[in-house]
Order: C-alpha cells, then structure tokens, then sequence
C-alpha cells in the first residue's frame, strides 16, 4: 500500500502516487464529507494565494486546515514548521496557534473541495542527506512527512469556481 504522510492517512484519497517523489489527492474527510471551510495562517496575496510568513529573523510560518461542512471535524493539512523541509529539518519555521487562523473566503463562497500534491525526497536521497546527517532519529518513513514542495488547489463547492495554487510553496 501507499505510504502517505502520517497526519493525512485518514483523510488523503490518492489519485496519483510516485515512491520516488511525489503524491497528489484529494481530501476526504473519515465521514465521508468532501466539502470543508478552510483556516490559514500565512502571508496574503490577494486574490487567493497563501504563501509563507516572515515572522522574525530566520523564521517563517504557514498553516493550512480543513473543517468538514458535515462533522466539523478539523483537520490539519500542513504547517511549515512540521513539513516543510526547510521549516523543519532547517528549524526556520515556527508554529501559530489556532486563534490566528483566519477563514477563506471566495467572494461569499466558504465551502470547498481540497486537493493536494505534494514533493519529497527518494527513500536514497533521504537516508543520505536526512537519516545520514540529523541528530534526531529519523526513520525511512519519515520522508513522507517533510515535504520539499506543497500545492492546494481549491475548488468552491457551490460554483465550481476554481483557487488554482491557494497555496504553491518550495519547501527545501
Ligand atoms: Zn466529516
């Protein structure tokens, strides 16, 4: 089966899937609703693009989560300072907390379907330059989980009214 990142096992449906490096799908939320609100934090470029936020000397934030319309569950997609190689293998990045999420909106639409694609290293590339090198105790699965490249398409639920790149973020 597919290894996928850990904190989207439950809710990422795979549509296209290389072990060497990438993975795309789309969310789906365990009770089965494809529709969710979206809460970010991040620096805006309007209309609709999120990238990452300077926050300090050397530090950067980005967070992206998805509230099922259906169960209000609420479902982290990414953080910089958790996935992002650069945030967290480098340590550039930091974290905010939940109030400082703010919710998207497209015109009057607040509803949306998710999809996600996303980069990282080959299982040879990270034992050499992760497991090889970092001081914490890194295992082979981890490459799932730290990311050098992220892209969130969103599409509105009522108009069909496409966010090509909401997010489109190099990583490492
Ligand atoms: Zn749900």
């Amino acid at each position: 089966m597919d290894k996928l990142p850990t904190h989207l096992e439950k809710i990422l449906r795979v549509t296209e899937y290389d072990d060497r490096g990438t993975m795309s799908g789309n969310i789906v939320c365990d009770c089965g609703c494809k529709t969710f609100g979206i809460k970010y934090f991040g620096e805006v470029y309007p209309p609709h693009v999120i990238g990452v936020r300077k926050m300090g000397e050397n530090r950067y934030s980005c967070v992206v989560k998805a509230v099922c319309r259906n169960c209000a569950k609420e479902w982290l997609l990414f953080d910089y300072s958790k996935h992002a190689y650069d945030g967290f293998i480098c340590e550039d990045g930091v974290t905010v907390s939940d109030d400082k999420l703010i919710n998207a909106a497209a015109g009057d639409e607040r509803d949306f379907e998710i999809e996600i694609s996303i980069e990282f290293d080959d299982e040879e590339q990270f034992t050499e330059e992760v497991i090889g090198l970092d001081e914490r105790d890194f295992t082979p699965n981890d490459r799932f989980n730290i990311w050098s490249w992220v892209v969130i398409n969103l599409k509105c639920a009522k108009s069909g009214k496409k966010l090509k790149d909401f997010v489109n973020i190099e990583l490492a």
